[in-house]
């Protein structure tokens, strides 16, 4: 039997690699625009970073790290999100002792064993960025104004802002005490895990995506109108800048995040093109207390992370998959033109030109019928007249004018003909 990739994990075929390097090619030149620069961590970390800071009530660390103990007896886990080792590096590293703003972007796999479905692996990638130093309203609105221009210069269309705040550590306890009241009084029509939750994380139950619970939900307070004045402030500030820079968005009181590090404003886009319940394509929000949470002094932060495949599934319906296309193509007659096919290809590569060979032995009729398979721009054939001569027949596909050339002249030639390839 041949071996098959792992359950929840996929492989990336040339025909799609090349929308995955587009979106990765997008994000690094807008985020560096905005002033971001990228950061590497590594994809396995100490176990204990994730179970201190995502909460070990939460789905991630109780069931879904892919954990295992290192020779030493260490536990370690592929990292399942990447706002954690961030932080861990900016404590490490002590980025945050110039007291000034560090803008950071990443883009890596993650790692979460759940249920594998459309949208959902157990291998998946982000796309993600984190401001830490600053938890200046205007600021939050900037990284939203970011990832709009990012979604929609690669053609992502109809995806929702939903905005939320919720809460510190002043006003969210008082809110969740009477949330934890109110459910306490309906715990016959939740489902069992928020039954549970009710208890040890009555926030998360706002998050519960089973139909029955929802219409609980719907009826539970909201924590906007259980804000302190601080945070009232704060996300009243946050919205007036989303209009400065004319987003739309919907406030969403039950949007929480699953995460307990989160502080004041929480976000996320939404795609109904996703289906209903994989339906989110970036989460985003404050993390004030993360730092202290990993033993480190207050660093404000604010981020998010974009799920790639999930973009992917959006752009694909646009876009046409296609292999890079072949400048030229260089038909031989013979070994000895073969030897000057080579040559040629060598030199026309060194000025960027993408030159294709054959090299299945196929015979002349056969190459043509390869060139025009790979759609390539030009075609050339390689005869012993031409390689006594120097000069080369150059046939343009789309139009089926010729040229005869130079060697010298060719690159210029092509290249002059349609302008940069790539
Ligand atoms: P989270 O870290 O859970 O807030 O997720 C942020 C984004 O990552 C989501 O909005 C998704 O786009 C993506 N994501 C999270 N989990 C998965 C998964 N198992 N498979 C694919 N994408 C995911």
């Amino acid at each position: 039997m041949t071996i098959k990739s792992v359950r929840g994990t996929h492989d990336l075929l040339p025909e799609s690699v090349q929308l995955w390097q587009r979106i990765e090619a997008s994000a690094r030149r807008l985020f560096e625009l905005y002033g971001y620069a990228e950061v590497r961590t590594p994809i396995f970390e100490q176990t204990e970073l994730f179970a201190r800071t995502i909460g070990s009530d939460s789905d991630i660390v109780q069931k879904e790290m892919y954990t295992f103990s290192d020779s030493k007896g260490k536990s370690i886990s592929l990292r399942p999100e990447g706002t954690a080792p961030v932080m861990r590096a900016n404590l490490e590293h002590g980025l945050y002792h110039d007291g000034g703003i560090h803008k950071l972007y990443y883009i890596g796999p993650m790692f979460r064993h759940e249920r594998p479905q459309k949208g959902r692996y157990r291998q998946f990638h982000q796309v993600g960025a984190e401001v830490l130093g600053s938890d200046h309203p205007a600021l939050e609105a900037e990284v939203i104004d970011m990832l709009d221009r990012f979604l929609e210069e690669l053609g992502a269309t109809g995806l929702r802002l939903l905005v939320n705040s919720v809460g510190c550590p002043t006003c969210r306890p008082g809110y969740v005490k009477l949330l934890r009241e109110e459910l306490s009084k309906r715990q016959d029509d939740l489902c069992p895990q928020c039954q549970r939750r009710s208890e040890t994380n009555p926030l998360r139950v706002l998050d519960c995506k089973v139909p029955a619970c929802q219409p609980v939900i719907d009826e539970l307070p909201s924590i906007l109108e259980h804000l302190c004045e601080n945070c009232r402030q704060h996300f009243e500030s946050f919205r007036a800048y989303l209009g400065h820079h004319k987003i739309h968005y919907e406030v969403v009181p039950r949007l929480v995040r699953g995460l307990d590090y989160y502080v004041g404003t929480t976000f996320e886009m939404v795609s109904s093109k996703l289906g209903p319940t994989q339906n989110a394509v970036v989460g985003g929000g404050r993390y004030d207390g993360l730092s202290q949470l990993l033993g480190g002094p207050p660093v404000q932060g604010f981020g998010f992370a974009l799920g790639i495949e999930r973009l992917v599934v959006l752009l694909e319906e646009t876009q046409d998959s296609q292999l890079p296309r072949p400048d030229i193509f260089l038909a031989y007659l013979d070994e000895q033109a073969l030897e000057e096919s080579l040559q040629l290809a060598q030199e026309l590569r060194r000025q960027e030109i993408f030159a294709y060979i054959d090299f299945q032995g196929r015979s002349l009729k056969a190459q043509m019928r390869l060139a025009n398979r790979l759609n390539s721009r030009f075609t050339c054939i390689i005869g012993e007249e031409e390689r006594k001569s120097g000069e080369f027949p150059l046939k343009r596909m789309e139009d089926g004018h010729q040229v005869t050339l130079k060697r010298k002249a060719i690159a210029s030639y092509v290249r002059g003909n349609h302008g940069p390839t790539r």
